[in-house]
């Protein structure tokens, strides 16, 4: 075929461990398909559908496809879980009707390309057939595509630069006005500052993907600010840092060449001082993933460090942290990050830091953990090394925003992967997995105690007489309201009682 000069973007949805697009959110890919194909011919033309519209509407699908040369579909959730905001793409058969109702031929990006879709936590994806599979970055391909024609254009894997990329996501920066939750006005962009994980130079964690990205490739800060710029121009007040391994790590000079970076607290000022100077009115500035190995090692630089993300935010942010398990053969076995006494260092830092009370009602700044059951060395003990660490941080009167406990996805290429073939979830799961349901009840009446005044809630969601709502964050609280609210409506409400996940308020 020849060049593609008109293409349309079928999204459904992306989760990574760092990349979340599943809507409210808009991860990088459909931003850098749309940027290279402008970049190639501003006259090119690129439509944007998420797979939840698709699905009202097939027929309006399959007559668009016939104006386009091009369809992609990116996918890849391969984080488990359900969510508020949409349903990701996940069966190979739905895949397959997207196909099949097509005109043009279908390229598919995102770790679907990769990894095959249909794969959750505790079990292995199925591999999907495309006309093109695009693995490597999608600008790149879109470029070449848009330039030479799809069967010219290369999937290079990994980049060594991001010179393609920056002006790619720049100039696709006017997608967004394709987004549903663009009218909304909580469409919460996703922002990338480096490719990679620091620990790749060690190995990395067994079960993880980022070591495979190869030595981790930075940003220019420059660049991700023009960025910003031009998504708030275009009306974007929503911004999530959440594509990097490390925030704490990005712009250290050492990030590349050490397993543990010392972070750079003024390379963070320049980061978040720069976003704010150019979207002086955003609504929402949060981060992601934080290690914990980085503060405990690093504790006085990455304080600092906090300290500068804490200045330029905006409340309600979590540093959610990978601890994964702090049993000592878990962590040996699968080359993790912190032990227990490690991890409480952390965690104390962060809530130092970070656990005053904002202006939309949450704490400025929490850790969140993330668990994974199912890791090769794992046994029954195991539940009572992650136990102990969870009593410890109540006896201590710490605070944390969230615990997730997902059990290992095996992806081929991993560590893991050739560890063991099958996902085993060791004896006492189920009772830690209760374990933890309790202890976040517990947490989060403290986090959110009745009478905190909630602002700045999205409805997103009303099912059987229940307002579901959200405020636009990094990881944001579930709030339910017993009373039918317009969808998309902004409104403040007052908690009544905290759940294990969500909370019951009312109306203020
Ligand atoms: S620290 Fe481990 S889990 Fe986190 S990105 Fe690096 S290798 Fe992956």
């Amino acid at each position: 075929m020849g060049r593609v000069r008109r293409m349309l973007i079928v999204d459904g949805y992306t989760d990574e461990p760092a990349g979340l697009g599943v809507p409210p959110y808009l991860d990088v890919y459909a931003r850098e398909a749309y940027g290279a194909l402008k970049l190639v011919d501003s006259s090119n033309e690129a439509y944007y559908l998420t797979i939840d519209e698709v699905r009202k509407d097939w027929v309006g699908y399959a007559e668009l496809t016939k104006k386009v040369d091009l369809v992609l579909v990116i996918a890849g959730a391969l984080v488990p879980g359900k969510y508020l905001g949409g349903e990701p793409l996940r069966s190979p058969q739905e895949f397959e009707r997207l196909k099949f109702l097509s005109s043009a031929p279908v390229a598919l990006a995102g770790p679907a390309a990769s990894f095959g879709l249909g794969g959750t936590g505790g079990s292995v994806s199925s591999e999907v057939e495309a006309d093109y599979r695009i693995r490597g970055r999608v600008a790149h391909w879109v470029y070449e595509a848009a330039l030479w024609g799809p069967e010219s254009a290369s999937d290079a894997l990994w980049i060594d630069n991001y010179a393609l990329v920056d002006k790619a996501l720049i100039r696709g920066s006017e997608v967004v006005k394709q987004h549903p939750n663009y009218k909304v006005g909580n469409l919460t962009v996703e922002l990338e500052t480096y490719s990679g994980c620091a620990r790749s130079v060690g190995g990395g964690c067994s079960f993880c993907l980022a070591p495979l990205k190869g030595r981790p490739v930075q940003r220019d800060v420059r660049k991700i600010v023009e960025e910003v710029e031009a998504l708030y121009k275009f009306g974007v007040r929503s911004f999530r840092l959440g594509r990097q391994s490390d925030i704490l790590v990005y712009g250290s000079p050492d990030l590349g060449t050490e397993e543990w970076p010392r972070p750079s607290p003024l390379a963070l000022r320049r980061l978040f001082q720069g976003i704010r100077s150019v979207a002086p009115s955003l609504i929402t500035l949060h981060i992601d993933n934080v290690n914990p190995g980085t503060i405990s090692r690093w504790p006085e630089e990455s304080e600092l460090a906090l300290k500068e993300i804490v200045r330029w935010h905006t409340p309600g942010d979590v540093a959610a942290m990978g601890i994964e398990s702090v049993d000592p053969r878990v962590v040996k076995i699968n080359n993790l990050k912190v032990l227990l006494d490690d991890a409480l260092v952390a965690i104390r830092i962060v809530n130092k830091v970070g656990r005053n009370r904002g202006w939309n009602g949450l704490p400025h700044l929490l850790p969140g953990i993330n668990f994974i059951a199912g890791l090769p060395g794992e046994s029954k003990e195991t539940w009572e090394y992650n136990k102990a660490l969870l009593d410890r941080i109540e006896e201590e009167g710490l605070l944390v925003r969230r615990v997730n406990l997902r059990k290992l996805s095996l992806l081929p290429g991993t560590q893991a992967y050739s560890l063991t073939k099958k996902v085993v979830v060791s004896k006492g799961y189920e009772g830690f997995r209760k374990y933890v349901m309790k202890w976040q009840e517990r947490m989060l009446k403290k986090v959110v105690p009745p009478g905190t005044v909630l602002r700045n809630l999205v409805v997103e969601k009303v099912e059987k007489g229940v307002s579901y709502a959200r405020q636009p964050a990094s990881y944001p609280l579930t709030v339910e309201i017993v009373k039918p609210l317009p969808v998309g409506s902004w409104i403040t409400a007052v908690v009544k009682r905290a759940h294990s996940r969500s909370v019951l308020a009312e109306l203020r």
